[in-house]
């Protein structure tokens, strides 16, 4: 668990603190798959800035996951460049003007950095983007082994039916 103590920090207005974390990623449930960050911990750069009216929370990092491809069920390797912000006013009258890291005058880096993750996620995690998915008449890969089915040929069965019903 990664959190930072702004009270150590002791900014004051106009001023930035940078600070180089280790930032500890879970693994993210994502279409009914999981997916691991490989590393689970990558470095992150968090940048704290003062201003008058409050503190403006920059924390950036590349997670990468690797998990099943949603076409094709190969390997996918996701990178997710994360630039995150958040802000806290001095004196918050308005919920948007804080952020839900902040506890006791501690950010939560952990939290948000998961949090910021699964946002960051596309709509579906593929091998390549390109990837050609499963056949659907066969269920072989089509990346491996491009191919396509002729039409369907009428069953042999049926022309025995229809051959019978013209004699009736
Ligand atoms: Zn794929
Ligand atoms: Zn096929």
């Amino acid at each position: 668990m990664t959190s930072f103590d702004l009270r150590q920090a002791r900014l004051r207005p106009g001023e930035e603190h940078r600070e180089a974390l280790e930032v500890e990623l879970p693994a993210f449930e994502f279409g009914g798959q999981r997916y691991v960050p490989v590393p689970e911990q990558v470095p992150a750069l968090l940048v704290v800035t003062r201003a008058v009216s409050g503190t403006v929370f920059g924390l950036d990092f590349t997670a990468r996951l690797h998990g099943p491809c949603y076409r094709c069920l190969g390997d996918a390797v996701l990178e997710v460049p994360i630039k995150a912000r958040e802000y806290q006013a001095e004196s918050p009258d308005d919920d948007e003007l804080t952020t839900p890291y902040l506890a006791e005058g501690s950010l939560q880096v952990s939290d948000w950095a998961r949090d910021a993750v699964a946002l960051a996620l596309p709509d579906k995690i593929l091998c390549r983007p390109d990837c050609a998915g499963l056949c659907p008449e066969c269920g072989k890969n089509l990346n491996d082994e491009p191919h396509e089915h002729a039409e369907e040929l009428s069953d042999p069965r049926w022309a025995a039916l229809e051959a019978l019903r013209d004699q009736l």
